[in-house]
């Protein structure tokens, strides 16, 4: 059963300093995300600006900030379960992992490649070599990624956030 995707997401987020799990996730779901551990609110708001990414944000008084007010999301929840749950709600991201889109590197924001299963061998453990056909990998970082059951774990989690949703429809 093939459904009609939509077209890989355009939506560009900028997370600020306290969010940084979520900003991985973001990244692994396929959304580019920027983030930086260390930043200032001027520099926070520029890149926002400047790149035209939709700010996510904890701090009360940076949404307030004239620059951001029209194009920022005020993060609610402490735990990253909340706060995509928030997002898939309010922005109607895309919480499914399966959708074929553009995967990013959680640490680099970069969009990763597929190579082939030669190259990845000997860079894999053993057993991940044996046991799987699809390898991608960070031009950036040079990290290698497989479908395996840290994938299946995300999935699982992103499914009951899915459902959480669909509980709190009228
Ligand atoms: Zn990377």
């Amino acid at each position: 059963m093939n459904m009609p995707q939509p077209d890989p997401p355009v939506i560009r987020f900028m997370a600020d300093a306290m969010l940084g799990r979520l900003a991985r996730w973001l990244r692994i779901l396929g959304y580019d995300t920027a983030y930086e551990k260390v930043i200032t609110d001027e520099a926070l708001i520029e890149q926002t600006v400047r790149e035209n990414r939709w700010l996510l944000t904890r701090d009360r008084r940076l949404a307030l900030r004239k620059l951001v007010r029209s194009r920022h999301t005020l993060i609610v929840s402490d735990d990253v379960e909340g706060q995509l749950h928030q997002l898939h709600r309010e922005l109607k991201i895309d919480l499914d992992l399966t959708h074929q889109r553009a995967y990013r590197c959680a640490c680099c924001n970069v969009v990763l490649t597929s190579i082939r299963h030669a190259d990845a061998a000997p860079i894999v453990p053993p057993f991940v070599a044996q046991q799987y056909e699809e390898f991608l990998q960070c031009p950036r970082c040079r990290r290698v990624f497989w479908p395996g059951t840290h994938w299946q774990n995300l999935d699982r989690r992103l499914t009951a956030i899915r459902e959480r949703s669909l509980d709190q429809q009228p």
